[in-house]
C-alpha cells in the first residue's frame, strides 16, 4: 500500500509534533511516522526545563524567541501545558563557580538576556530553602518549566485536528532518492511518496541521516531522572547546578523532578566509556545538600532517557546541499524541549518559504565539513558554565563509542 504526502516527518517527539503542527497551520498535510509512541523517547523522559540561561550563545536568539512562544502556548494549542515562568536559579557553592558564573552572566547579558547574579541573601528572598553551602546564583526571571508530556501531546492533538496523519508503531527503514532528490520514504508497512523528509528522529538522527548517505557526529548519552512523592508547594523556580551536575523543579502537582550527571564524573574519565549505572542515589544526596528540607521525601519513580548529543553540543537544522528535500531537525544535545516551539516554527518556514525568521546557518549540516576544534566551543564563548560532567568536548569516550 502506498500513500502520498507533501512532507514526511520521521519522529513523533516534541520536535516532530511541533513541526507538523506549524506546517498544518499553514495548510500542509504532513505525515508523521513514529516507530513507537508519540513522545515515547526523550520528549517523554525529560525534565521540562524551558531555559534560556546558560545556553551556548549561538542558541540564545532561538531560546529567547521560544520562551515568547511558550508564553502563548496555552492559548495557541488550547491546552494547559503546566507552563510555569518563575525563573531559573543556577546555584554556586565555591568562589571558582561564582567567578565563572559572573563571566557567563556578563556574556549572556551582552547577548540580550535579562539575568543577574544574586548573593545568598537575595537568593533566600525568592527561595528560602537553599542550603547553607549555596553562596550565590545566576537568576533569569523569564526562564521556567512545563510538563513535557502535555506539551508534546498538545502539539500532537492540535496537529491531528488540522489534518496531520500520525502513523505510530511504524518504522522508517529507508529513504528513496532519485538523482540526489528525495522521492519517498519506506516504512515497515508501506511506501510514502514525498519530496520533503524531515529528520526529527532524535537520538536515531544519525541512522536516519545514514539512509541518505550522510553522517552526523551524534552520540547517545545516557541520562537518569527521578520523581518524588508530592509535597506542599515550596519553590517554583527551575534549579540548576553551576556545573550542570543536577537540575530539577517542583511540578504543579507537588512532586519534585530531579535529574543529572552527578556521580559519573570520575568514572567517565577513568573508564573512557559511557556509564549505565544507576546514579539516582547520587542525585538525591546532592539535592539534599542543596535543599535540606527535601530530606526524607520518598522517590516514587526513576527512569532513564537518551540524549542526542552532538560533538559541539548544538542541533543540526535545515536543508543540506547534498540531498535535495532532506531537512535536519535533530541533535538537540539535552536541551531541546525548551526550543520545541521555535524549532517547529522555523522548520515549517524553511519548508514553506525556503527562508526563516531567525537565522539558522550556525546549525547547518555543513559545519561538520570543517576541522573540529579541540577547544570547548561553549567555554570559548564564555557563556556555558557546564564544565566537568556534560561538556561534550571533555568526554573522550564520546568520540570513542
Ligand atoms: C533525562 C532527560 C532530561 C532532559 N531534560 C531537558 C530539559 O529539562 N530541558 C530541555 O530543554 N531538554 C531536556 N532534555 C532534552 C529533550 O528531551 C530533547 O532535546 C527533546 O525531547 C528532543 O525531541 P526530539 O523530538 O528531537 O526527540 P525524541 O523525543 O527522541 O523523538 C524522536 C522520535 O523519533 C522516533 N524515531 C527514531 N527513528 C525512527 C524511525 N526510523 N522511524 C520512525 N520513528 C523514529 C523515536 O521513536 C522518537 O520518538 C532532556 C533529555 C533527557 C533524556
Amino acid at each position: 500500500m502506498s500513500v502520498t504526502a507533501d512532507t514526511v516527518i520521521i519522529g513523533g517527539g516534541v520536535m516532530g509534533c511541533s513541526i507538523a503542527y506549524n506546517l498544518a497551520k499553514e495548510g500542509l498535510k504532513p505525515i508523521v511516522v513514529e516507530k513507537s509512541d508519540i513522545g515515547g523517547e526523550a520528549s517523554g523522559s525529560n525534565g521540562g526545563g524551558v531555559r534560556q540561561s546558560a545556553r551556548n550563545l549561538k542558541e540564545m536568539p532561538l531560546a529567547m524567541e521560544s520562551v515568547k512562544l511558550y508564553e502563548q502556548l496555552h492559548d495557541e494549542l488550547g491546552m494547559d501545558v503546566e507552563y510555569v515562568q518563575k525563573g531559573n536559579l543556577r546555584l554556586c557553592t565555591t568562589e571558582e563557580e561564582l567567578e565563572n558564573m559572573r563571566k557567563s552572566v556578563e556574556n549572556q547579558k551582552a547577548a540580550g538576556l535579562d539575568l543577574e547574579m544574586l548573593d545568598r541573601k537575595q537568593i533566600l528572598e525568592i527561595n528560602p530553602y537553599v542550603g547553607e553551602k549555596v553562596i550565590g546564583a545566576s537568576y533569569c526571571p523569564t526562564d521556567g518549566h512545563a510538563n513535557p508530556f502535555l506539551v508534546t501531546y498538545a502539539y500532537y492533538k492540535r496537529a491531528k485536528e488540522l489534518g496531520v496523519q500520525f502513523f505510530t508503531h511504524e518504522e522508517v527503514t529507508d529513504i528513496r532518492l532519485r538523482k540526489g532528490k528525495v522521492i519517498g520514504v519506506l516504512t515497515n508497512k508501506r511506501e510514502i511518496h514525498t519530496d520533503v523528509v524531515v529528520n526529527a528522529a532524535g537520538v536515531a538522527g544519525r541512522e536516519v541521516a545514514n539512509m541518505v548517505d550522510l553522517d552526523l557526529p551524534l552520540r547517545p548519552v545516557f541520562s537518569e531522572a527521578l520523581i518524588t512523592e508530592p509535597c506542599s508547594p515550596l519553590f517554583p523556580q527551575m534549579i540548576g547546578h553551576a556545573k550542570g551536575l543536577f537540575y530539577g523543579r517542583q511540578t504543579v502537582h507537588g512532586s519534585f523532578f530531579w535529574g543529572g550527571f552527578v556521580g559519573t564524573e570520575n568514572f567517565i574519565y577513568r573508564s573512557g566509556k559511557p556509564l549505565f549505572h544507576f546514579i539516582g542515589p547520587a542525585i538525591c544526596k546532592m539535592v539534599e545538600e542543596y535543599f535540606p528540607i527535601l530530606k526524607g521525601l520518598n522517590v516514587i519513580r526513576t527512569w532513564s532517557g537518551i540524549i542526542a548529543m552532538m560533538s559541539d553540543g548544538l542541533p543540526v537544522l535545515g536543508f543540506t546541499e547534498e540531498v535535495a528535500g532532506f531537512v535536519f531537525a535533530t541533535g538537540f544535545s539535552g536541551h531541546g524541549f525548551g526550543l520545541a516551539p521555535i524549532i517547529g516554527k522555523l522548520i515549517s518556514e524553511l519548508i514553506l518559504d525556503c527562508k526563516t525568521s531567525l537565522p539558522i546557518n550556525e546549525f547547518c549540516y555543513g559545519r561538520f565539513s570543517h576541522e573540529e576544534t579541540e577547544e570547548c566551543a561553549c567555554k570559548a564563548e564564555g557563556a556555558c558554565t557546564i564544565s566537568s560532567a556534560i561538556c561534550p568536548y571533555k568526554r573522550e569516550w564520546l568520540k570513542s563509542v
